[in-house]
């Protein structure tokens, strides 16, 4: 049956009103609230294949030093900046921002979401057969030390109910948490899409 909810919805928005939220309108719907577009970024194989926008692995030509808006620690160190590839830093700078505004810096230091883990690092996956995201400087890892590659929910601390923000602020700008997607390795984002 159709929800009447929904076709009056999708007459204000001005696509059918068939009553089924499908692309069309969720598109129409998130440019009525000033959305902006959730970018898609290749898939794993794509930037693997070293032809994607992301060049070729282990051109730090392509990375850029961005300084975050809120303070982050590496091994028990204040960062100043970090360095990711210049296309996806505006992303991970806005992302950074959008997580500030909705944790505070206290929250951000409860959860552990200043616990900065790395992005470039020309490296294998850790099962070893192929090059980690992280070989572009399109991955981040953040709280390594209490998400580390083999731990699953809930004992991954970035796999708790109050990091569901945190996650959804990354996946708004196109990023994938392999944690959510596949439970393992929490402490990683990436900006590829998996295969
Ligand atoms: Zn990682």
């Amino acid at each position: 049956m159709k929800d009447p909810r929904i076709c009056r919805i999708q007459q204000k928005i001005g696509v059918p009103a068939d009553g089924i939220i499908g692309p069309r309108t969720l598109e129409a719907l998130s440019k009525a609230l000033g959305l902006p577009d959730i970018p898609q970024w290749p898939t794993q194989a794509e930037v693997r294949r070293g032809t994607s926008m992301f060049g070729k692995p282990g051109e730090e030509s392509a990375l850029v030093s961005l300084v975050p808006p809120y303070s982050l620690l590496y091994e028990g160190n204040a960062l100043r900046s970090i360095r990711v590839h210049r296309l996806v830093a505006t992303h991970v700078q806005e992302a950074l921002r959008e997580v500030l505004a909705h944790y505070g810096s206290e929250r951000i230091h409860t959860l552990g979401l200043d616990l900065y883990g790395g992005s470039y690092n020309y490296r294998s996956t850790a099962g070893g057969r192929s090059l980690s995201m992280h070989a572009w400087g399109i991955a981040l890892d953040f709280a390594p030390e209490s998400n580390s590659y083999a731990l699953k929910k809930p004992r991954a601390t970035l796999s708790s109910p109050e990091c569901d923000a945190w996650w959804q602020i990354w996946e708004s700008h196109g990023a994938v948490s392999l944690g959510r997607a596949r439970n393992y390795d929490w402490m990683h984002l990436q900006f590829a899409r998996l295969d």
